[in-house]
């Protein structure tokens, strides 16, 4: 008999959580597993806003994939997938190549929503990836350098447009960034303007009171404009079209506006439903017997109907699922019913201040800021173990809980 093949499509916290899981799970021999992911780094998207604003190393976001890797019993391919054809069970890569599995397990991520707003889609930075974060900080730079030569204020108005909680993190690293730009192109910091726009009535809509008046207060604090209650209308590359009647002038739209399930998926000939994959209580896609999905690709309703949110401590904890449910189905064995268990919410306003609920219990400020880091170490635990959270902690050559103690005094 042929040894069966497990694929698994992505190596984000999904992907990379459930190859570990297969690395600990299978004996030896049993199972070919294959991870494909379009690059061979793993980016840690829980901390992409600090490449947009330039305030983390690159090292400190990106991880070697093949070094997650320990046992030699899964297999990177760097590729990117085109198409899955489910009958004959073959995953199509843009390359050309042709990969067969028995077994799949989805886990492609997520995709930013731009609702159909004119000039968003072209003209506005996506907070979605390591490249795209890149993409913001060097547009940052060269801003800054033309603004030199040109004295126009465009150039360095930097709007960010939601203040939910991806948006609200990027403003906590652009008020952290700006000084240190500042003084590395001569330019008074009162020259630049952080504005953050947001459709809703307050920031962070869906956190308790508290928490919405720290944030605000915070910012507005450290000068952000904050425009709530705006819709924005049209981006062209050099302003924005707000619904107030403003046309703001600004070259730098940084658009968190909202996920969706990886555009993809909507290829392939699978249930969707808002822009991601219907999952059983296995994690299975609906009807099939032999195709997970997990993360912000997979869609899973709760028992109340409601749909679970694409988080990281989501796609963690499925992911700690899927393995063991793999191995269970080529083994025909019981499957475990998937139950999420929410630890709790923390959002970082730059790196001296967070806000959020950790086990019930709600916490503002700098503790928080702290209880951030701690959350973000036990993400680096569960993908690489203790060695992983040493290595990154010291690779900026300052711990970061040093630097938010050093920030006290
Ligand atoms: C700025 C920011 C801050 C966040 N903060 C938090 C937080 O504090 N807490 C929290 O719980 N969640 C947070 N999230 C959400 C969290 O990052 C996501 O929910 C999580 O990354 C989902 O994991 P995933 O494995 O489903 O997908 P992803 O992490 O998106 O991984 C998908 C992988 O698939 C790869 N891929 C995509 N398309 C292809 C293709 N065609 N072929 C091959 N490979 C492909 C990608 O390169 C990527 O490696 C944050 C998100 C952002 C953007």
């Amino acid at each position: 008999m042929q040894t069966p093949k497990i694929v698994i499509l992505g190596a984000g916290y999904g992907g990379l959580i459930t190859s570990r899981q297969l690395e600990k799970t299978l004996k030896n021999g049993e199972a070919e597993v294959t991870l494909i992911n379009k690059h061979d780094y793993h980016y840690i998207s829980t901390q992409l806003h600090k490449t947009g604003a330039g305030t983390a190393p690159d090292e400190k976001i990106t991880l070697h994939i093949p070094d997650l890797l320990k046992t030699g019993k899964v297999q990177f391919k760097r590729g990117t997938v085109q198409n899955v054809n489910f009958t004959a069970k073959k995953v199509q890569l843009e390359s050309g190549e042709v990969i067969d599995y028995d077994y799949l397990m989805i886990g492609l991520g997520f995709d930013v929503s731009t609702f159909g707003i004119p000039g968003v889609e072209e003209n506005a930075f996506k907070i979605k990836s390591f490249r795209s974060t890149k993409a913001i900080h060097n547009h940052m730079l060269r801003q800054f350098a033309a603004f030199k030569e040109d004295q126009d204020p465009s150039r360095l108005t930097f709007a960010v447009a939601g203040a939910g909680f991806t948006g609200i993190e990027m403003i906590g690293e652009l008020i952290e960034a700006m000084p240190k730009l500042c003084r590395k192109y001569d330019i008074p910091v009162s020259e630049t303007r952080i504005i953050n726009i947001e459709a809703y009535e307050t920031v962070l809509p869906g956190f308790d009171q508290k928490a919405i008046d720290f944030t605000a207060g915070y910012l507005r604090k450290n000068g952000v404009e904050l425009m709530t209650s705006t819709k924005i209308l049209e981006c062209s590359p050099t302003s924005i079209t707000l619904d107030n009647g403003e046309e703001l002038p600004s070259r730098t739209l940084i658009w968190s506006g909202g996920v969706r399930g990886n555009t993809l998926l909507e290829e392939l000939a699978l249930p969707i439903s808002k822009g991601r994959i219907v999952i059983d209580k296995f994690l299975r896609v609906k009807g099939m017997d032999n195709v997970f999905c997990i993360g912000d690709a997979a869609l899973f309703l709760k028992n109340d109907g409601t749909p679970l949110p694409p988080t990281a401590q989501v796609a963690i904890q499925q992911a700690e699922v899927c393995g063991p449910n793999l191995v269970a189905t080529l083994r025909g064995q019981q499957l475990k019913a998937f139950e999420y268990h929410h630890k709790g919410t923390v959002a970082s306003i730059g790196n001296k201040a967070a806000v959020g609920k950790v086990f019930g219990l709600k916490i503002s400020g700098l503790f928080a800021a702290l209880m951030k880091q701690v959350i973000e170490a036990r993400y680096l635990f569960v993908l690489g173990g203790p060695g992983l959270v040493i290595k990154q902690l010291f690779r900026a050559g300052k711990p970061q809980s040093e630097l938010a103690v050093s920030k006290q005094k």
